[in-house]
């Protein structure tokens, strides 16, 4: 397919807002998309080239991009960036740049999607010397071949920052729509309705698609399947090494409601206050994901010898929270300890003598072959104990008791917060596992106010002693199409030094790769980092996008383990702020 045809569609995309017509635009367009163009359009679709748990990343800087164009268009490298402080959007101006360029230089090739995709796969790939003129040779030959359009779109897939907004719901719906529109009748009459047949229909194909993508966490491997068939599409299974997104807990206020939840007996478990990884054994490999789907296999080889040594099977996918504790006195550590171990790509030994981790077990997704998420919990709990050899403080079946009675509830609760624990969970005996759900049968709860997962959209430069680091950081939660809402401004919480916590210096040392603009002392930043924050009340207010704004808000933890897709909502916010009227 030519790129003009994408490049089309991105921009009707970004002249909407209006969800169903979003999706009518997708789904048109994968209705005509070949066979052998599905899985690389899909995701360029999202402003990607791996699906999200790939490890591979494009990995080009600003300041490469600045380079490739100077190279396609000839124009110097100051005027370019003079240009870019004007609009803060390096995607605009590859678009200006290449216009001015095209009045002098009419010819150009025309630009296929695969070409594009190609080129920008290559680069994730490059390693060793040379590798920076490699990387600027495959940018600036797209960029010369392209059109002005042509060459926005290249350059903000290249930073990651497509904003077209294509969420995953219009997404499934869109396969959904394309792949099955006529079986349910769908007929498309405007922006704000859609008439189907048959409602009971639709839930059922979109439920198919769902699960497709919940096992596989990649809409272009969901979307090749649809356009195979039905069969293909339902054939799709778990696999080891495809981490799938976890489950996801409610809150609960006190014992009674955990069990009205989860019934009566319920298993309640130590809720540790950790980080989630997603253990994948086949034979004698072995990989470690975090909740965002991150590999960290190599961050924790103390975590792979445990899972060797002390779990029996050939294949299995395990749920676990890795929790840190202080090797001297063996107390539990609270997370902000062991976070700096999800990053590190050096010293690991030294690391893991430092901060070692425990995996306390509680979940098993996969064993032997055999998908097990529609299992009851109780069985696969039991399944785990069968398998797990307990090695405390290497690896242990988490703490649990099942049970009806309130009291011996209030005493596990009281102990698990001694041990250092953030809390409990609740789990209903007979549920399945949901993957990428909050559900209601898998519950937390614990002492402490709701905090806030928030992803870090901008900053100011600080001033004084501080002028190196960015400080003052403005926050955002997200809507249900992936777009974020902006919630305030926060600069508390922070450390000057790094041995007490997380430091201005850390912070500024994430964020700095992620400067998508600067205009004085005020950056925009790509949301990639989660911190979780606590506040003193919600209030509403025009100033910021999502309507409201925290009073006093304060860094608690930086959530490197973390997805921005899955920071916190603005529906969690409105509840929050309706809760808190009411007392
Ligand atoms: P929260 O981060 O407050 O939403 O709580 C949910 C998180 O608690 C999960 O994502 C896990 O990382 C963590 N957790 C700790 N202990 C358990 C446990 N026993 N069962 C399930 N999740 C747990």
């Amino acid at each position: 397919m030519e790129y003009l045809n994408l490049v089309q569609l991105y921009q009707k995309l970004e002249e909407t807002t209006k969800r169903l017509e979003k999706t009518y635009l997708l789904s048109e367009f994968l209705k005509t998309t070949k066979k052998e163009d599905i899985a690389h359009i899909v995701l360029l679709l999202q402003g990607k080239l791996f699906p999200s748990w790939d490890e591979r990343k494009i990995g080009v800087a600003s300041r490469l991009i600045l380079k490739a164009i100077n190279i396609s268009t000839g124009i110097t490298i100051e005027k370019i960036e003079q240009e870019w402080k004007k609009t803060g959007d390096l995607g605009l101006v590859a678009e200006n740049l290449v216009t001015r360029k095209k009045q002098v230089t009419l010819f150009s090739h025309q630009l296929s999607t695969q070409k594009v995709f190609n080129n920008l796969r290559k680069l994730a790939g490059l390693e060793g010397a040379g590798t920076v003129d490699k990387k600027l040779q495959l940018i600036a030959e797209l960029l010369t071949s392209s059109k002005p359009l042509e060459a926005k779109y290249i350059i903000r897939t290249l930073l990651e920052e497509l904003r077209v907004g294509v969420g995953e719901g219009s997404l499934r719906d869109a396969i959904v729509w394309a792949s099955f529109g006529d079986k349910i009748g769908l007929k498309y009459l405007s922006e704000n309705k859609i008439d189907i047949s048959s409602r009971e229909e639709y839930n059922h194909y979109a439920a198919i698609v769902q699960r497709a993508y919940d096992l596989t966490n990649d809409f272009s491997s969901v979307a090749e399947a649809a356009k195979l068939g039905l069969k293909e599409l339902e054939e799709i299974e778990l696999a080891v090494f495809r981490p799938l997104k976890v489950m996801l807990a409610l809150k609960v206020k006190d014992i009674k409601e955990g069990f009205e939840r989860c019934g009566k007996p319920a298993d309640i478990e130590y809720k540790l206050d950790g980080f989630r990884i997603q253990v994948h054994k086949q034979g004698n490999k072995i990989k470690l994901f975090t909740r965002r789907l991150e590999e960290v296999t190599l961050q924790f080889p103390e975590v792979v010898e445990y899972v060797k040594k002390n779990v029996k099977g050939d294949s299995f996918i395990l749920d676990s929270e890795a929790a840190g504790f202080n090797p001297k006195t063996g107390k539990y550590f609270p997370f902000q300890h062991i976070s700096q171990r999800i990053r590190r790509k050096y010293d690991i030994e030294e690391m893991s003598n430092k901060f070692p981790v425990e995996l306390n077990v509680f979940d098993i997704l996969y064993y032997n072959g055999k998908n097990l998420i529609k299992e009851d919990f109780q069985k696969r709990r039991e399944l785990i104990e069968k398998l797990i050899t307990n090695k405390p403080k290497k690896i242990q079946v988490v703490t649990n008791l099942i049970t009806e009675d309130e009291k011996k509830v209030e005493k596990f609760y009281k102990d698990s917060l001694s041990a250092g624990n953030e809390g409990i969970m609740f789990k209903k005996l007979d549920s399945p596992y949901k993957p990428g759900a909050r559900v209601g049968h898998m519950v937390k709860m614990k002492p402490v106010m709701e905090t806030l997962d928030l992803v870090i959209v901008g900053a100011e430069w600080g001033t004084g002693k501080r002028a190196n680091w960015l400080s003052s950081f403005t926050l955002a939660c997200i809507d249900e199409d992936g777009n974020f809402l902006e919630i305030g401004k926060m600069g508390t919480g922070i450390k000057e030094k790094s041995e007490e916590g997380t430091s201005f210096e850390q912070l500024t040392d994430e964020l700095k790769p992620l400067i998508l603009s600067e205009k004085g002392r005020e950056v925009k930043l790509k949301p990639k980092v989660v911190i979780e924050v606590n506040y003193e009340e919600i209030q509403k207010s025009p100033n910021y996008s999502s309507g409201y704004a925290l009073r006093f808000p304060r860094m608690i933890n930086l959530r490197l383990d973390r997805h921005p897709s899955e920071c916190s909502t603005i529906t969690l916010v409105e509840d929050l702020y309706y809760g808190q009227k009411k007392k």
